[in-house]
């Protein structure tokens, strides 16, 4: 039922607005399948922690500032169409990208090596969240489920601390204090997971030096988590 009316919901939204390809305009898709096929892709070489693409692995960041998560990954750099569908997602308004974008996550999930027993979205802050009406990173993490069959589970993590927007913060290190201890995970016996031994993988929609999905690792971690790894669509190069 549930699952019809989003489908229902979805093709509403279709009709009052045609999805049309980030690439080229074209109405049908929000990535035709020329435009993704020539899309950018994360490949090789790129470090094997933080998805830095390059030829050092660990990368320089990891060297100076290791992060708290296993690993990232993401089947896409942070441009072009890309890029212009996670602007549509983030400050568009336009959710009906999501499910295509998710999809593709969780198709590069299935084809890749990453552990993973639950999926969790980066959780927003609140003020954020009410004005946008939903967070785009649990946008994703529902199409991924839906394509893996993983169980996704948005109540594992909670914000304690509001940051501020890392647009224009520069490094690593700076990243990393200004998101540290912003995240908690939520355990007892209420919780839907039992975070003990979990594999867990955190759905974001971009990586830009990974601190974020390193703070809610260090979270998950330190209520016992077994292993975090970062899934996100896009990683900034
Ligand atoms: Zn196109
Ligand atoms: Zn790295």
């Amino acid at each position: 039922m549930q699952n019809l009316i989003s489908k229902l919901a979805a093709s509403t939204l279709d009709l009052l607005f045609p999805l049309e390809c980030f690439g080229c305009r074209t109405e049908g898709d929000v990535l035709c399948s020329s435009c993704l096929a020539g899309v950018a892709r994360l490949n090789q070489p790129y470090c094997r922690l933080c998805a830095q693409p390059g030829r050092s692995s660990p990368c320089v960041s990891c060297q100076e500032s290791p992060l708290d998560v296993d690993a990232i990954r993401a089947p896409f750099l942070f441009d072009g169409a890309i890029q212009e569908a996670v602007h549509a997602l983030k400050y568009r308004n336009l959710r009906a990208a999501a499910p295509r974008l998710g999809e593709l996550v969780g198709e590069f999930l299935t084809a890749g090596r990453i552990p993973g027993g639950v999926l969790v979205p980066v959780p927003m802050p609140s003020s954020r969240a009410r004005q946008r009406g939903y967070n785009q990173s649990e946008l994703l993490a529902m199409e991924v489920s839906k394509t893996t069959g993983i169980p996704m589970d948005n109540g594992l993590l909670a914000r304690v601390r509001n940051t501020p927007p890392q647009v224009g913060t520069a490094g690593r290190a700076e990243r990393r204090r200004n998101v540290e201890g912003s995240f908690e995970a939520k355990t007892g016996p209420r919780a839907k997971t039992d975070l003990r031994g979990a594999a867990v993988i955190v759905v974001d929609d971009v990586a830009t030096t990974g601190s974020t999905i390193s703070a809610c690792a260090s979270a998950l971690k330190s209520a016992g988590a077994a292993s975090v790894w970062g899934l996100v669509l896009a990683r900034e190069a």
